[in-house]
């Protein structure tokens, strides 16, 4: 059954009238296991490349952070017998697989996205085609989290597809995704409160202190979407806002794509498709539980993205 975001239980417009020029359109991915192509928008899947362009990989050797590193091939099988096929469930962490961050480390596939599939695509020009792939090991400088490389192509320039992606040495098993198809779905979203302008920040705030009993439905759990989604807003509940600003010319950024650890907030998920939504399905865990948030510059594409984790 296809997911979809059921009505949410709280009307924040017709609440806060003043919100309409703040909100924002998102594409929840949705993401669920299954076995895409290099032709589908994928979560984790293969992607359409050239096979004449070098795949990419991550020469920060000892820079990285050691911890808990596993090979592809592990975490594979962990994640099959997990899901019940038969086998030994064989612990590598033991190993010493540490020296191995030395090499260079092939980023893995993330994301790919084909516009078509996808409503709030943004890319230059006449690009279909944007892929998200990361360094699958902890970066001190990113908050210890992957880091990742963002691609924008127009699918028409690939006529040489590349058959067999090379695979990372080592990983961590919580940056390898889990290959998932996706369901996209056109939400709407509303700043964080403390982004909003004072007056409407106030409204919002107030409101929710009224309500004594955390049961109630508020503005903070009906205004951004859980889980990978493309576009939107993120959610600051980790840290409060940080200005995202383009290292390259200062522009505000705008959010670009989010790898999610969970796509539910909690049990109890107002934008839970269904009882059974899984938590999880794509294996990633950013930090205790969080996002991976990717900003873009809305100045230009060519300027580099940046990340901040909540
Ligand atoms: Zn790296
Ligand atoms: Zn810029």
């Amino acid at each position: 059954m296809t997911p979809i975001t059921p009505p949410l239980p709280l009307d924040v417009l017709e609440l806060f009238p003043d919100l309409a020029g703040h909100a924002a359109t998102a594409t929840r991915l949705h993401p669920r296991p299954g076995a895409p192509t290099i032709a589908d928008s994928s979560i984790g899947g293969p992607l359409l490349w050239p096979a004449d362009e070098p795949w990419p990989v991550c020469e920060d050797g000892g820079h990285h952070y050691v911890f808990q590193l596993s090979t592809p091939a592990a975490v594979h099988r962990s994640r099959a017998i997990i899901a019940g096929a038969s086998g030994e469930l064989n612990d590598l962490t033991g190993q010493d697989l540490g020296h191995l961050i030395e090499q260079p480390i092939s980023l893995v596939p993330v994301a790919q996205l084909y516009r078509r599939d996808i409503p709030d695509y943004t890319g230059p020009g006449d690009t279909d085609l944007l892929q998200v792939l990361w360094c699958p090991l902890d970066h001190p400088e990113e908050g210890y989290n992957p880091r990742p490389r963002v691609y924008w192509r127009r699918t028409a320039d690939i006529t040489s597809p590349l058959s067999t992606a090379p695979e990372p040495l080592v990983v961590r098993d919580d940056y390898l995704p889990a290959p998932c198809v996706v369901h996209p779905e056109q939400v709407v979203e509303y700043p964080y409160p403390d982004l909003l302008p004072e007056d409407l920040q106030a409204l919002v705030t107030a409101s929710e202190e009224d309500e004594d009993d955390d049961e109630v439905i508020g503005y903070f759990e009906v205004s951004q979407a859980p889980g990978f989604k493309v576009g939107g807003h993120a959610n600051w509940s980790l840290t409060d806002p940080a200005p995202m600003d383009c290292a390259e010319c200062g522009t505000p950024m705008t959010l670009l794509f989010t790898a999610a650890s969970s796509e539910r907030n909690g049990r109890e998920c107002v934008w839970a498709p269904s009882e059974d939504t899984p938590f999880t399905p794509t294996g990633i865990t950013i930090g205790r539980g969080y996002s991976l948030y990717v900003f873009r510059c809305p100045a230009s594409f060519g300027h580099p993205t940046a990340t901040a984790m909540q």
